[in-house]
């Protein structure tokens, strides 16, 4: 079900609780509000429809795919740029790394871990910080 944007700073500055098994419908939920507002946003985190989980969404070149409690566990590249965010007004600069790799539980709730590179490392790197209260 698609919901309202979270733009409360107050509540996306707290760092999100771990998910769980019982979260598979916040998921679900982010990939209707993405869908909803592709035009504009190529990824998105529990807390931004209002819910504290750990859980995001991303577009990885044209499929949307969700994470549950993902983590960066190593990094290389830095480079900085600009992002916007649809929970907030206009852009920011930020450091980003163009590789990632991420440990996750997938939907069926495995733990895997991926490497991503580019624009799709980037988009996850904006929606875990998120999850731990950073807003850019
Ligand atoms: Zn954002």
């Amino acid at each position: 079900m698609r919901r309202p944007i979270m733009t409360s700073a107050a509540f996306l500055s707290q760092p999100s609780a771990p998910a769980t098994k019982n979260d598979a419908r916040v998921a679900q939920d982010l990939l209707d509000t993405l869908t909803a507002h592709a035009n504009e946003c190529v990824g998105m985190a529990a807390n931004m429809i209002g819910i504290s989980k750990q859980v995001i969404v991303f577009d990885d070149n044209g499929t949307a795919r969700a994470m549950f409690n993902p983590r960066i566990t190593a990094q290389s590249e830095p480079y900085e740029t600009r992002e916007g965010c649809l929970s907030l007004v206009g852009e920011r600069g930020t450091t980003r790394y163009r590789r990632i790799t991420v440990s996750f539980d997938d939907p069926a709730f495995r733990r895997r871990t991926e490497n991503f590179e580019g624009w799709t490392a980037q988009i996850i790197q904006h929606e875990i910080d998120h999850c731990n209260g950073i807003v850019i």
